[in-house]
């Protein structure tokens, strides 16, 4: 039985900019939770794919 899972989303945040080529389009590569009701996400570049790290603030999760 084959259960992987498809995260394909595709984020465009605002302010969100890729620093190598200026692109404001990210794959989702996993969002995970972290300690103080925050969510860390790891994105991907879909134009040069560069990979970073975002640390997001969960609103109304405690
Ligand atoms: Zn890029």
């Amino acid at each position: 039985m084959n259960l992987k899972r498809k995260n394909t989303k595709v984020a465009t945040d605002r302010g969100l900019k890729c620093h190598q080529c200026d692109s404001r389009k990210f794959r989702v590569v996993y969002t995970r939770a972290a300690r103080g009701g925050k969510l860390v996400r790891r994105r991907q570049c879909l134009k040069c794919g560069e990979r970073l790290t975002t640390w997001e603030r969960a609103i109304g999760v405690q």
